[in-house]
């Protein structure tokens, strides 16, 4: 209810706003669940009054996100619903069963999780595991015969990326990547300044997205995270400069920060900051760390700025631009991003966030550590 609330704000604000940008790919959300609403019904010729049915999706691993953002969204979306879980758990079983309604028959374990593909509950797998389990589990779904989402980042390697598109490919399937902020309306109104040249052309772009990490976290062990900083947060960073510039970047330069806890950081660094430059002559500085806070995706052009702080959040983003501050509502990021999959789903057609694109961005990390490692500009090729 407070969703399709926030959608028709949503929807009256890019309407009526000065700076309204008047095609946002996601502004086709709402239409697409209206028309799926009542094509759906139309076809039901049993009874129009009935509700379709919404695809199901199974959230593999139950840690933060999951609980905090993923099942909470699944609440509100209008396409998909929470159908399955997969956990190694029997406890988090428990009281996810209880407290989202899941049956028994629906409740797997890493070991099982195969048999999921006897289950019509479930349309989507959404894999939800520390970076290094991304492949695995999305091979596993798509041999099971559903559509995948993964989280970013997509894997810990470009050869892992291939196989996870191909699998896909080979089963018939969509996959597609958590990149929420492709449904973020103040994310997608940078995209829209930047390529739609709003403030003339964009000279130069500022990303940085920093996090303290607390000792422990699967994320500071690079067997789990492919990485630190970067694969985790600094992914962001590069999102914010694409889709901001419109541009693939042809190179890039970068530098390992100061590793201040050796303790902490034996394995992935502590930060690292990195310069990608795209054919235009634009540039976006990059920093990322997990002994920081910082929050921001800003861009300089030839006629003014504009700029997010906080700019990745799940919620509380404000923008402010040289001609004044930016007045766009927050919305529920996720449940936009896994309905236009549900969306994408039931018209077989390719997500706007798919795993080209997850593959594309971790060639790009790839690329980082390479310059940071051996203090050279790093020339790239064959992003897409
Ligand atoms: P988390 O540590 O809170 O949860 C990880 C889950 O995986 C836990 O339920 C854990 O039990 C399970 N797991 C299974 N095998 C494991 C192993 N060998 N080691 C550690 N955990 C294991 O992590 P999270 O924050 O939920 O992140 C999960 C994924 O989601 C990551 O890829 C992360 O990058 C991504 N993520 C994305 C966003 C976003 O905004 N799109 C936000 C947070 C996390």
């Amino acid at each position: 209810m407070e969703n399709s609330y926030k959608r028709r704000q949503f929807l009256h604000h890019l309407g009526h706003a000065a700076f309204a940008v008047p095609c946002l790919s996601v502004l086709s959300l709402d239409a697409a669940a209206s028309n799926y609403l009542s094509n759906a019904q139309s076809d039901e010729n049993d009874s129009w009054q009935s509700e379709p049915r919404k695809l199901g999706i199974a959230l593999v691993g139950l840690g933060k996100y999951s609980e905090g953002q993923l099942a909470p969204a699944l609440q509100d979306t209008k396409l998909c619903k929470l159908t399955a879980i997969v956990t190694g758990s029997p406890e988090k079983a428990q009281k996810w069963k209880q407290k989202y309604n899941i049956p028994d028959k629906n409740v797997y374990d890493y070991k099982n999780f195969d048999s999921i593909k006897d289950n019509p509950d479930v349309d989507i797998v959404y894999v939800v595991l520390p970076n290094a389990m991304h492949a695995e589990y999305t091979v596993r779904a798509a041999k099971a015969g559903k559509h995948v989402i993964c989280e970013k980042p997509m894997a810990v390697s470009v050869k892992e990326c291939q196989e996870m598109i191909k699998a896909c490919k080979d089963a018939n399937k969509l996959l597609s990547i958590g990149y929420r902020l492709h449904f973020e309306p103040h994310n997608m109104t940078m995209a829209e300044f930047g390529t739609r040249k709003t403030y003339g052309k964009v000279k130069k772009v500022i990303a940085l997205d920093s996090q303290e990490m607390e000792a422990g976290e699967w994320r500071l062990d690079k067997q789990r995270s492919g990485g630190g900083p970067l694969m985790d947060l600094g992914i962001y960073c590069v999102q914010g400069a694409l889709y901001t510039t419109g541009e693939l970047p042809v190179s890039v330069t970068a530098k390992f920060g100061k590793n201040e806890d050796t303790e902490k950081f034996k394995t992935v660094e502590q930060s690292i900051s990195f310069q990608l430059q795209f054919p235009s002559g634009a540039q976006a500085d990059c920093n990322t760390s997990y002994a920081d806070k910082q929050n921001l995706l800003r861009a300089e052009a030839e006629n003014g700025w504009f700029e997010l702080s906080p700019a990745y959040a799940y919620d509380g983003l404000k923008g402010k631009t040289s001609r004044g501050p930016l007045d766009i509502i927050n919305v529920n990021q996720q449940a936009f991003q896994m309905d236009d999959f549900a969306s994408c789903v039931l018209k077989k057609k390719k997500s706007k966030v798919p795993g080209e694109m997850g593959m594309r961005d971790v060639k790009i990390l790839m690329a980082i550590y390479e310059a940071a490692a051996t203090g050279k500009k790093v020339m790239l090729k064959d992003l897409v």
